[in-house]
């Protein structure tokens, strides 16, 4: 089954369905209510990340609860939409990047479901490969960049921005993490398509305001639709490494 953990811009995916049902998924961190959708024949779990309405801010948003609720409604693959600013001029406002590394600098979150165990999981691919490939059949986007997670809910200084691009970022953002980890921790494919609302801080001569952010993730919102519906109608059920990532992770 497919899971999306959809941000600004995705909630309209339900329009396709031919059937909607909304169910509460316990999990150990808590309830979610997930969207269960058949859309060309496939059924598909959907998330809003930011719960209805947009009232989650991103350092409170629950991920473990998220994850493992697609887990426990059979999902084996995620694709998950985040906004990001753009710290790299060959990814402008209004690009579709799937990226292929990442940064870490979000604080304060929880960021494993082993909190009592010994499990150290391999994040040399830590965007899934498989679901790379299929992304770039269904759409027009950029391959590869690195992104960077700040906790947020504030913006980026120049400072900061110059230092993420000194440390190789392309693009900031403050949902990706540890969305990206927890669904390897749960052996889950995962990969993101992240939508480049802006030029970060510093690389852009204006100030950054959230509804700049919104304006763009709206008037993309039709294209990165239809990315998703043709993301839908390509994938495939198939074996893939992210599927054994617990194999030699336990100690
Ligand atoms: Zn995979």
């Amino acid at each position: 089954m497919i899971g999306i953990i959809g941000g600004s811009g995705v909630y309209e995916i339900t329009s396709k369905a031919d059937n909607v049902e909304k169910r509460i998924v316990n999990t150990d961190y808590g309830d979610v209510e997930v969207s269960i959708l058949d859309i060309f024949e496939k059924t598909v779990a959907f998330i809003p990340r930011h719960a209805s309405g947009h009232s989650i801010p991103p350092h409170k948003i629950n991920f473990r609860a998220n994850i493992d609720a697609l887990k426990n409604v059979g999902v084996t693959q995620i694709i998950a939409t985040n906004s990001v600013g753009s710290m790299n001029l060959e990814m402008p406002p209004g690009s579709f990047v799937i990226p292929d590394d990442f940064l870490d600098f979000s604080e304060n979150r929880d960021k494993t479901f082993y909190e009592n165990k010994v499990v150290h999981i391999d994040v040399t691919e830590p965007y899934c490969p498989t679901l790379k490939e299929i992304l770039n059949e269904s759409g027009d986007v950029i391959l590869g960049g690195t992104y960077v997670c700040t906790q947020g809910p504030r913006f980026e200084t120049p400072a900061e921005i110059k230092m993420f691009k000194m440390l190789g970022g392309d693009l900031v953002g403050m949902t990706g993490l540890p969305e990206v980890t927890l669904a390897r921790e749960r052996e889950i494919c995962y990969n993101s398509i992240c939508i480049v609302s802006n030029y970060a801080s510093g690389i852009s001569e204006s100030e950054l305001t959230i509804d700049e952010v919104f304006e763009m993730v709206e008037a993309r919102q039709n294209d990165l639709l239809e990315l998703i519906y043709n993301f839908i109608k390509n994938a495939q059920d198939k074996d893939c490494g992210c599927h054994h990532a617990l194999d030699g992770a336990e100690v």
